[in-house]
């Protein structure tokens, strides 16, 4: 399987507080990646090192279709350019700008405009509520409605790698249900590479391919997801069986 992203010996610190410790992952190409553990293991912090938000030391390659390039110590907007596109925990969408406004910001590093009005046009075939509103303010959006338009935002990047904060958080159920079978959707028809942190366990093994648990800043245990979610561990201590 070809590799998208390899981090290795990944270290990251706020200030002088380390919280990432070596650790080792990978992210294969077409593929679901999940980063699962409890609060404070680390999971937001991974995305933003990968992002280089946060201060890092260690190796991390992303494959950009031309070689690898190490993306420690590169800025965060030459990342973005690369094709990584994140979606932080909170949403992060603007929330005086219109759900349209929004999503051409999305795009803003690219030049192809009719690409980026086709690109906007499939966002609302994968959310059709988001057509509906494609005028209206996104702070005044239901909150399942800014994940959509969060993770819509993102795909106008047209990205090769899309990085996912627990967009479960604080959402109804079914609407869950809604936004994860779009994100399989978005993997499985348009070949996105996904890498989605998460304290949902069962969701996020239901949809990922391969598994990272981290515990403290360090990696517990990784593989298949069909095979983590047997693990007796995790069963017991995240899944709740
Ligand atoms: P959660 O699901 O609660 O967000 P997480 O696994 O995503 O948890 P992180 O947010 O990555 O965890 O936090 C890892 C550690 O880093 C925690 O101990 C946290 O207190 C600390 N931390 C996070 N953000 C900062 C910050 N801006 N400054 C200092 N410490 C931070």
């Amino acid at each position: 399987m070809a590799k998208l992203f390899e981090a290795k010996k990944l270290s990251a610190f706020y200030g002088a507080t380390q919280v990432l410790f070596d650790i080792d992952f990978a992210i294969d190409a077409g593929k679901i990646t999940t980063i699962l553990g409890a609060n404070g293991a680390g999971k937001t912090t991974t995305l933003r090192a990968l992002c280089q938000i946060v201060r890092t030391t260690g190796s991390m390659t992303l494959n950009t279709g031309a070689g690898d390039v190490q993306l420690v110590g590169k800025s965060t907007d030459a990342i973005v350019r690369m094709g990584v596109a994140h979606v932080p925990d909170g949403r992060g969408t603007f929330t005086t700008l219109s759900v349209e406004d929004n999503l051409k910001l999305g795009a803003y590093v690219r030049s192809d405009k009719d690409a980026v009005a086709k690109d906007m046009e499939h966002c609302f075939q994968l959310f059709p509520r988001l057509r509906e509103r494609r005028t209206q303010q996104a702070g005044t959006l239901s909150g399942g409605e800014q994940q959509m338009l969060a993770i819509s935002r993102a795909l106008m990047l047209k990205p090769k790698l899309l990085l996912l904060d627990e967009p479960s958080f604080g959402l109804a159920p079914l609407i869950v249900a809604e936004i994860f079978r779009i994100m399989r959707q978005i993997n499985a028809e348009d070949g996105v590479s996904m890498l989605l942190v998460e304290q949902n366990a069962s969701l996020a093994l239901n949809l990922a391919h391969h598994a990272y648990l981290l515990e403290t800043g360090t990696v517990a245990l990784s593989g298949p997801s069909e095979q983590i979610k047997n693990d007796e561990s995790v069963r017991r201590a995240y899944l709740g069986y």
